[in-house]
This record gives structure tokens, sequence and C-alpha cells, in this order.
């Protein structure tokens, strides 16, 4: 049998991070099994549509990397695979199921709905859904009333007794009353366009669907889904319903907990290598024996299977997603990473506001890249960390250069040693650099770390700095001696007022 599985998101809202899960999920499943994905859109709910999801949808698939092998822009054997231009066939399907005596016409209009939800309210009833009025209607008394001109919804019979059963890859054996199942669902409004309910069941079984991966929450779908199927005489496809996902309190994944929308993620910075690698294990663990927990989408697609799914909630550790991150920026190498950082650096002004970088700008931010690498966990963190290379900072004050325990005189004398230092150091690879300005503490009976903070303050602006030696070397000699001298000669303007 070919394994088929899809991702059938409806476009009512920007992709999340729910759907991404089961969109990766499938996709991996299908990878893993040598099987085909495919991509479906389930666009029959016209009043929530928005061509702006749509477009939301192809860009977060694109942007991770997510491909499939059938679907809208691709093509394939079944196509259209967008709902919205398949109407004509779920038509005729809902008139296949009223030939077979499996659905029936139901020409109750809104008010009458209405009614009885209001009745039943009234009476504090604790029964809820359709009344099954039309059920009785002979089929010949139905297609009168159509031929007449009335309006009405095809309802799906649900059997009145006993009990639908199916198996869930991940739950077991499901068995759900009947009396608990909606009573009739609608298979068929009344201007002809399907529902969910029809439009999926007739898609996954004329696209070949083989297994139907998808959030818990359809789990109560389900029964309605493989009675659908039973009353077409179609195989079901198998079900895996995947495991919740929560925020660290324990509650489903919502806005309160953070981002969850994949646009937000992208723009705070995250790498779609990062989010894939966190998003392919919640709710699934792969092998033990790399500890670090780190997959290519290649790696994950050849280890993924079903049976490594837990049926316990996964969990949203933003802090676990962050760490991804740091570890998938590390492993870039500085040109893509200053690439990718570049816009940002742009956005926030880093070469003046509102300015691209030059050729030379681009070069020193490249070179900038190993200072600030192992630093941050996130592409939007890179420009604070680098301002100073790209604007002289804002003058420390004298203080700001004072090692423990040291007067200003004293730093100014180890300041001006910096400075005899600079330009060796400016052309000096770290080790050497480093061996050099040990030696020269040494000769001199200082500490090294004495030496070195004025040094710091002077050419960072700050205590706390990316590393010096690569500062140094990225700003040249000239301009490194430029703000040497600039704070020399502040801090002995300093020392004449004291
Ligand atoms: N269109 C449904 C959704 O929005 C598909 C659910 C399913 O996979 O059957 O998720
Ligand atoms: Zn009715």
């Amino acid at each position: 049998m070919e394994i088929r599985s899809r991702y059938a998101p409806s476009p009512t809202g920007l992709q999340h991070i729910g759907g991404v899960r089961t969109a990766l999920f499938n996709y991996l499943f299908a990878r893993s099994r040598g099987g085909k994905f495919i991509l479906r859109v389930e666009d029959t709910d016209r009043t929530r549509f928005d061509p702006v999801y749509l477009r939301n949808l192809y860009d977060t698939l694109a942007w991770l990397g997510i491909s499939w092998d059938e679907g809208p822009l691709v093509g394939g054997a079944s196509a259209p695979y967008i709902q919205s231009e398949r109407f004509g066939i779920y038509k005729d399907y809902a008139r296949e199921l009223l030939e077979r005596g499996k659905a029936y016409r139901c020409f109750c209009s809104p008010e009458r709905l209405n009614t009885i939800r209001a009745e039943r309210e009234a009476a504090h009833s604790a029964e809820t859904g359709y009344d099954r009025h039309c059920r009785a209607m002979s089929p010949d008394e139905g297609a009168r009333r159509e031929r007449a001109g009335e309006a009405y919804t095809v309802r799906l019979k649900i059997p009145l007794e006993g009990a639908t059963l199916f198996h869930d890859r991940l739950l077991g054996d499901i068995e759900w009353k009947n009396s608990d199942i909606s009573p009739d669902p609608v298979l068929l409004k009344s201007d002809g366009f399907p529902t969910y309910h029809l439009a999926n069941v007739a898609d996954d079984h004329l696209m070949g669907i083989s297994h139907v991966l998808r959030a818990q929450e359809w789990v109560p779908s389900t029964p309605i889904h493989v009675i659908l199927y039973q009353s077409f005489g179609w195989e079901p496809p198998e079900y895996c319903h995947l495991p919740l996902v929560m925020g660290l309190d324990g509650k489903k994944l919502s806005k309160r907990h953070g981002a969850t929308s994949v646009d937000e993620f992208r723009r705070q910075g995250y790498l779609p290598e990062a989010l894939l690698n966190f998003v392919a294990l919640l709710g699934c663990s792969y092998d033990e024996e790399r500890k670090s927990g780190i997959y290519t989408l290649e790696e994950l697609a050849e280890r993924f299977c079903l049976e490594k799914l837990n049926k316990a909630p996964a969990i949203f550790d933003y802090k676990k997603l962050e760490w991804y991150n740091g570890q998938y920026i590390r492993m870039k190498d500085n040109e893509t990473l200053a690439a990718l950082a570049l816009p940002y650096a742009e956005e926030a002004g880093l070469f003046g506001p509102g300015r691209k970088a030059g050729p030379e700008e681009r070069a020193a931010f490249t070179a900038a890249m190993a200072l600030v690498k192992e630093r941050v966990s996130f592409l939007r963190e890179i420009p604070e960390k680098l301002d100073y290379l790209f604007a002289e900072p804002p003058p420390a004050g004298a203080e700001e250069f004072i090692p423990k325990k040291l007067d200003l005189a004293q730093t100014i004398l180890l300041l001006r040693m910096g400075r005899a230092l600079v330009p060796s150091l400016a052309e000096l690879e770290d080790e050497a650099a480093e061996a050099l300005v040990k030696k020269e503490a040494e000769a001199a009976g200082v500490k090294l770390g004495d030496l070195l903070m004025p040094l710091r303050v002077a050419i960072t602006g700050r205590r706390v700095s990316p590393p010096l030696f690569g500062s140094l070397r990225i700003l040249g000699a000239e301009g490194s001696l430029r703000r040497v001298d600039r704070s020399l000669a502040a801090l002995n303007s300093a020392q004449t007022v004291s």
C-alpha cells in the first residue's frame, strides 16, 4: 500500500505552532515510509477565508523547508487540491448518500432551528443539536420539495443505536456511543457548499490518503467520519491523533504563553531549522543515542515512526526553543549568519538610521559574527551587541575605566601601555594577541585584567563586551587608536579637575 499523508489546514488564521507540528509530522511520516505528502487547502468556510492566510500558509511552509509532493502550486493526480475549486464533487457525493438512504434532506428553516434551541434552553433540557425532524420524511417527498425549489441542507443519518468503533494508532481502540454523536450533522449547506466533514472525508478518499495524523481536538469528529466512510462503503484511513501541546503550566498552548504564530517566531529572529527541530520533538521521542537532540530534517525523516509518539501532552518550553536557536546560530558560518542577521541590523539602524550597510560595513559585520555567535540566542540580539563597532560609543565616565583597587592616575598609565600595543593587537589572531598582552603585563608587573580593562572600555564603551581582540581587529589600528586617544584625553582632563 502506498503511504499517503496530508496536511489539510483551513486558511482562517495565521499558521501557528500546532499546525506546523501537524504538517511536520505528516511530512516526516511520509518521508520515513517512502510515501507521499499532500497539501490540501480546506477553505470550505468562505466567511472566515482570507487570501492573506493562504499566502501565509505557503510562505510558512516554504520558510520551514517543508515541501509537498502533491497540492496547490505543484499539482498532482488528484488536482485541484483547494476545496473551493472542488465544490461540484461534494454535491455529487451528497446526492449519492441521499440515493443510498444514508442521508436526508432537511428543510428546516434557520428560524425553526433557533426556536428549538430557545425552547430547550427555557425548559433546561439536556438535549442539544438538531431534533431529526426531517429524518422521517420520505425520500420522494424530499425530492418533490427540492423540485419545487425549496431550500434544504443534506444531513447524515447517524445510527440511532449502537456505537461506532475506530482504532487510533496512538490512543488505541475508541468506541463512541452513537447517541453521543451530534444528531445528524449537515454535509451540504443550503447554498450547495459542503461542510468540513463531507469535504474532508470525500477528499481523503479521492486522494488516496492512507494515514490521517491530526490534532487531538479532531477526535470527536472521527466517529462522524467513520460513519461517512461506512455510508459510502469506503475503507477509512488509519487515524493517529497527535498529543496535545501545552505550556509549562499544563494549559493548552495559547498566546498567553508567548508567540504561537510562526510569523511571530520569524520576526523574533528564530531560525527555521531550530523551530523545526524543536517542533519535531513535541510529542515524539527520537533515539536517546543523541543527547543533544539536534537533528536535521533528513535525520528526523529517517528516524520518525508512529511508535515513537508519546501519549502524554507535549510541553512547549520556550526556553528550550531558545536553546535550540542558539545552537543553530552557532552552527552557521560567519557569512551565512551575517546574511541572516543583516536585515535585523539594518532595521535596528546599526549603520545609521534607515541606512543599509555599505560594502565595508558589511565586511565588518560579517567578521563580527565570530564575536557574538556564542553569546546570542536570537538574530535580533546581534545588532545591539555590535553597536559599538559601527559608531563610536558614547564616552564612558572616568570611573568606568578604573580597575578594582586602582586609581585614576594608574588607569591612565595602563591605558597608555595598552595604546602602545594596539597596532600589534589589531593584526594578531586571538592566541598571539593574548600571549603578547600577557608578556607585557608580566614585564610591567601589572595584572592582565587591569591592563585590559581600560582598553576595553576605550574601545567598546563598556566593561562587559564582546571579545576585545576581535573588536580591535575589526576596527583596525587607526580606528582603535582614535578611540583610545579620545578616552585618554577625557581621563586626563578628569584628573586635572580632581
Ligand atoms: N481543515 C481541518 C483543520 O483545519 C483539517 C482537520 C483534519 O486534519 O482532518 O485542521
Ligand atoms: Zn429538518
